[in-house]
């Protein structure tokens, strides 16, 4: 699988042993995606190969997390003597084969948040402010 941050700048490809995926609730993961969770995808080091390197942030003194300091993008976390790193499914160029199988850091679960099936959808493509904010930029 290949995936990478939003600019492009930094890009992996990592060979999957498993599409089993899990969600961290903790607060570290909270502050460092500004997000109420995230999804991540455990693989072996090993396995992972960068193409463009990312920057990395020690979050902790026992952890660091990879990203890209052009546009912000968090890719992952690791224990630095660990055999194993967590990528952001997000992203991945393709999450869809994955499955959450597990969450992790669960004293900072936020339940509102986790079942959101009933909740009103609009996509984003059909968004007539958006598409119109497009339009502008783009002359169509
Ligand atoms: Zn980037
Ligand atoms: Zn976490």
């Amino acid at each position: 699988m290949t995936g990478g941050c939003q600019c492009g700048r930094v890009r992996y490809s990592v060979a999957l042993a498993s599409s089993d995926a899990y969600l961290c609730h903790c607060r570290m993961c909270q502050r460092a995606s500004g997000n109420v969770a995230i999804a991540f995808l455990q693989v072996i080091k090993a396995d992972l190969h960068w193409e463009g390197e990312p920057d990395w942030y020690a979050s902790s003194p026992i952890a660091r997390r990879p990203f890209c300091s052009t546009c912000g993008t968090p890719l992952g976390f690791e224990y630095p003597d660990g055999a194993k790193i967590d990528l952001t499914v997000g992203s991945l160029d393709d999450a869809s084969g994955l499955k959450p199988t597990a969450h992790f850091g669960t004293e900072h679960l936020n339940e509102a948040w986790l079942d959101t099936r009933a909740l009103p959808r609009q996509r984003a493509d059909e968004y007539p402010p958006l598409q119109a904010r497009w339009g502008k930029s783009h002359g169509s």
